[in-house]
């Protein structure tokens, strides 16, 4: 037979009610699930922000120009021809994206060359973490 939790008082400072398990008495959790969600609001806000910065930065005359002599020196898409295949560059990507090493964002060493598809097909990996 499982033991009954012990009484606690509620976690909130100067909040005596007893909550028996959990943290908080229910007002107070709802108190804290609340702030949570608008830090959580918050963090997306500023995810979102920095993504508008990035693509500013896409449409920069600086970039396009960078890009453009970036790819007429390696015209072939890099990923391509390590499998053997030799593809036209369509896209200059960043190695470590922008978002993250925005001071990267013109170094020379952080760009490469790639074809669409080779393009969608790492986007669709950047998030799951270091080494993809
Ligand atoms: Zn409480
Ligand atoms: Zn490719």
């Amino acid at each position: 037979m499982a033991r009954q939790r012990a009484l606690k008082p509620c976690a909130a400072p100067a909040c005596a009610t007893l909550v028996r398990g959990g943290t908080y008495c229910q007002r107070h959790q709802e108190e804290y699930d609340q702030r949570r969600k608008q830090a959580l609001k918050r963090t997306h806000a500023k995810y979102n922000e920095r993504r508008a910065e990035s693509d500013k930065f896409y449409g920069t005359s600086r970039w396009r120009k960078l890009s453009l002599y970036y790819r007429r020196l390696h015209p072939l898409c890099v990923r391509c021809r390590e499998l053997g295949r030799a593809t036209p560059a369509q896209v200059v990507d960043h190695i470590k994206p922008l978002k993250t090493h925005p001071e990267l964002a013109t170094e020379w060493d952080n760009l490469r060359s790639l074809c669409h598809a080779c393009h969608n097909q790492i986007g669709e990996k950047v998030g799951l973490g270091p080494g993809v």
